[in-house]
C-alpha cells in the first residue's frame, strides 16, 4: 500500500480564525472605522497598518520590516493579514512561528526560506489564440502551394486543417501530432488549435473544448471555422514556493503549474538551492517578457523571540533581497535574551541591527465590551446563535483568559446546546464547556498545584 504525502493543513488552520476580517477598516483618509471590515477597536494599530500599507505601494518599505507588540490575542495576525488584503486581492499570506525553524530534518535558514517563496507570488497572464477547423486530406499541390512547415501525416496522407479563409497545411510538431494520435483526430473530424505566438500548442477535440476551456457549456460558441478567436486572458496565481514543489516533484499535466514544472527536468529532487536559482532566472525571463508579474506579499513571522542570532542573520540579508515580501513580525516579550547569542540581552528578543529596521507598532488590550463585539462578529461567521447573556459572558471568560480562548470555546458550546436539542447557545451550555475544557491558565495553575503527580 502506498501513502500519499499528506498536505500540510497548518496554514490554511492558522488563517481560518480570520475569515471576517476584510482589509483594515479604513477611511479614505487613513482613519480607522469603529467597527469595519471586521474589525472591532485597535483602531491606532489599524491606522498604523494603513500608512504601511501606503508605503509598500510606494516602495518605501524596502530593506524594512514591521513589529507588532503586544499580548495574546489582540489581533496581531490578523493585522498582518488585514495588510495583505489592502495590498490587493490575491496577494499572498504566509503566517509561521519562530519555534517552526527548530526541526530536526531541516535547516533553519531553509525553513525561512521556504516561508519567503510562499509569500512571494507571480501572477502569470496568458493570451491565446483558438482556431477551429475540419481535419482535411490535402492534395499533392495542395501541399506545395501551402509556404513553410511540415505536413504530418494521419493515416498516410497529408492532412489540413480547413477553415473558412482556406485550407491549411498543419505546422505539427511531434508534441502535437501525438496529441492528436490520443485524441484519435481522423479526417472529417473538427478540431480547435491552440496557438501561442504563431505556432501550435495544443489540439483538442471541439466537443472537449468547453470543459478544457473551463466555460460553462451555454458560454460555448462554435467559432466559424478558422477564425481566431483571442481568449480571455488567463490569470494564474502561483507562489515561488509552488513552483519551487512542482519542479521537485513534476507531474505532468496541462495547468501553468505543471507546465511550468517542466522547467527542469522532470525527476523527483529535493527543493535545492540549485533548483531555486534556476527557477529565479526562468521566472526573470518571465517578467522581463511580460508573461509574468512579481507580486510580494506578506511574510507573518510570530513568536519572533523564539528565532536565534543565525536567523536573524539571514532576515537582516534576506530583506536586502529584490526578491523578499512585506515582512511583518510580533512577539510579547519585553526586553529578553536573544537566543544562540551567549547571553545577549534585547527588547523582544531582536539583535540591535534588526530592530533597527522595524517599524513597531503597539497592540493594546480590548475592554469587556470590545471582546463582546469582537465574539459576536466571530459568531455570526461562524453561524453560531448565542443569546446576549452568553455572549457577554463569553466576553467576561475572554477578559480573564484571552480573546482566542473565548472564540475557540464557541464550536464546542454549539455542540453541547445541541446535544440538548437546541440551536442556540445558553449560559448554561458555556459553564458545561468550561467544566469541560480547560484554559491555558487553568491548566497551568493545576499543573503547579499537582507539581508532585505529573512526570517532570
Ligand atoms: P498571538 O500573539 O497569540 O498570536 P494575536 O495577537 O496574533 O495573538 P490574533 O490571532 O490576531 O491575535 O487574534 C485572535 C482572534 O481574534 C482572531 O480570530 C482574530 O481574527 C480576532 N481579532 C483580534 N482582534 C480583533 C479585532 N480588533 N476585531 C475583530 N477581530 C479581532
Amino acid at each position: 500500500m502506498k501513502i500519499d504525502e499528506v498536505a500540510s493543513t497548518t496554514k490554511k488552520a492558522r488563517v481560518a480564525t480570520h475569515t471576517h476580517i476584510k482589509g483594515l477598516g479604513l477611511n479614505e483618509k487613513g482613519a480607522a472605522v469603529a467597527q469595519a471590515a471586521g474589525w472591532v477597536g485597535q483602531e491606532s494599530a489599524r491606522e498604523a497598518s494603513g500608512v504601511v500599507v501606503d508605503m509598500i505601494k510606494e516602495k518605501k518599505m524596502a530593506g524594512r520590516a514591521l513589529l507588532f507588540t503586544g499580548a495574546p490575542g489582540t489581533g496581531k495576525t490578523a493585522l498582518a493579514l488585514g495588510i495583505a488584503q489592502e495590498l490587493g486581492t490575491k496577494v499572498p499570506f504566509c503566517p509561521m512561528v519562530g519555534s517552526e525553524v527548530y526541526s530536526h530534518e531541516v535547516k533553519k535558514t531553509e525553513v525561512l526560506m521556504e516561508n519567503f517563496r510562499r509569500a512571494i507570488g507571480l501572477r502569470i497572464k496568458e493570451n491565446k489564440e483558438v482556431y477551429e477547423g475540419e481535419i482535411v486530406e490535402m492534395t499533392p499541390e495542395e501541399t506545395e502551394s501551402t509556404s513553410g512547415g511540415y505536413g504530418k501525416v494521419i493515416t498516410s496522407v497529408v492532412v489540413g486543417l480547413k477553415t473558412v479563409k482556406g485550407t491549411k497545411q498543419l505546422k505539427l510538431d511531434p508534441s502535437i501530432y501525438d496529441a492528436m494520435q490520443k485524441e484519435k483526430v481522423k479526417l472529417g473530424d473538427v478540431i480547435y488549435l491552440e496557438a501561442n505566438s504563431g505556432s501550435v500548442k495544443r489540439v483538442g477535440r471541439c466537443d472537449a473544448y468547453a470543459s478544457e476551456f473551463d466555460l460553462e457549456a451555454e458560454e460555448y460558441v462554435p467559432l466559424p471555422k478558422g477564425d481566431v478567436h483571442k481568449r480571455k486572458e488567463i490569470v494564474q496565481d502561483v507562489t515561488l514556493h509552488d513552483l519551487d514543489a512542482a519542479n521537485a516533484r513534476p507531474q505532468g499535466g496541462s495547468d501553468i503549474i505543471s507546465m511550468m514544472s517542466q522547467i527542469m527536468k522532470p525527476k523527483k529532487t529535493e527543493i535545492t538551492e540549485k533548483l531555486r536559482r534556476e527557477i529565479n532566472n526562468v521566472v526573470n525571463r518571465y517578467i522581463d517578457s511580460g508573461i509574468a508579474e512579481l507580486v510580494p506579499g506578506v511574510l507573518f513571522i510570530d513568536e519572533v523571540h523564539m528565532l536565534d542570532q543565525e536567523c536573524f542573520t539571514f532576515l537582516n540579508k534576506a530583506l536586502e533581497s529584490q526578491l523578499a515580501p512585506i515582512v511583518i513580525f510580533a512577539t510579547n516579550r519585553g526586553v529578553c535574551p536573544v537566543k544562540g547569542s551567549d547571553g545577549m540581552v534585547a527588547p523582544h528578543g531582536i539583535p540591535v541591527d534588526l530592530l533597527d529596521r522595524l517599524l513597531i507598532v503597539r497592540t493594546i488590550p480590548y475592554t469587556s465590551e470590545e471582546n463582546v463585539r469582537i465574539l459576536a462578529v466571530r459568531a455570526d461567521v461562524e453561524e453560531i446563535e448565542m443569546d446576549e447573556a452568553s455572549l457577554a459572558r463569553l466576553g467576561e471568560v475572554g477578559d480573564e483568559t484571552t480573546l482566542r480562548h473565548a472564540a475557540q470555546l464557541m464550536t464546542p458550546a454549539a455542540v453541547i446546546a445541541q446535544q440538548s436539542g437546541r440551536e442556540e447557545i445558553s449560559i448554561a451550555d458555556l459553564e458545561e464547556c468550561q467544566r469541560l475544557f480547560f484554559d491555558p491558565k487553568k491548566s497551568a495553575k493545576l499543573l503547579q498545584e499537582q507539581a508532585d503527580k505529573f512526570i517532570t
